[in-house]
């Protein structure tokens, strides 16, 4: 069957912040510079220490990453961090088609489900079209318990919760969508 784990990026695989011009940055974070048009952006971004191993540990699910940021630029934040290799497509805030998934899905994100509009945009992208953007709690309530796993933010350096310790949350929600 085939089965696919979506994965949010920020605050959930890796911490970025945005530098002020003269900003340094912080020890134990690397620089990022990404250029729109003319204009340059510094930011700071640090991984989170479980995320290569849960990544690797996910493969079978072949992991996407879902953001609400703008995929060219996470796509550089995935390579700096040496985890393009490890994800397959990476779904920004600007893809606004609907995936036509086939089998069951689970999103780990850290964005909280309630209020939903955030998760609510991304199940909609994973298909979920029919649920409108305000669905009802009676919709979405059953929705998150089978798709939605949500880890503890992570803020940069310390890792409140590893994410390999939400693999058989993960693993549960697949086996209630088989
Ligand atoms: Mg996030």
């Amino acid at each position: 069957m085939n089965e696919k784990l979506h994965v949010d990026i920020d605050e959930t695989l890796v911490k970025t912040r945005h530098l002020a011009p003269d900003e340094p940055v912080k020890p134990g974070w690397n620089l990022i510079e990404f250029r729109k048009g003319d204009k340059l952006f510094r930011y700071q971004s640090i991984v989170r220490p479980s995320a290569r191993a849960f990544l690797e540990r996910m493969q079978q699910y072949q992991p996407d990453i879902s953001t609400s940021g703008g995929a060219e630029f996470q796509i550089q934040v995935l390579e700096l961090h040496g985890l393009r290799s490890l994800v397959g497509n990476v779904y920004g805030g600007d893809y606004s088609e609907v995936l036509t998934l086939q089998g069951p899905w689970v999103l780990l994100d850290d964005l909280p489900a309630f209020p939903c509009n955030g998760i609510v945009q991304k199940f909609r992208r994973c298909g979920l079209g029919d649920t409108g953007f305000n669905p009802s709690n009676e919709v979405w309530m059953p929705l998150i318990q089978r798709h939605l796993v949500r880890p503890e933010i992570f803020e940069g350096e310390e890792d409140p919760q590893p994410l390999t310790d939400l693999i058989p949350l993960i693993e549960e929600r697949f086996a209630l969508q088989r």
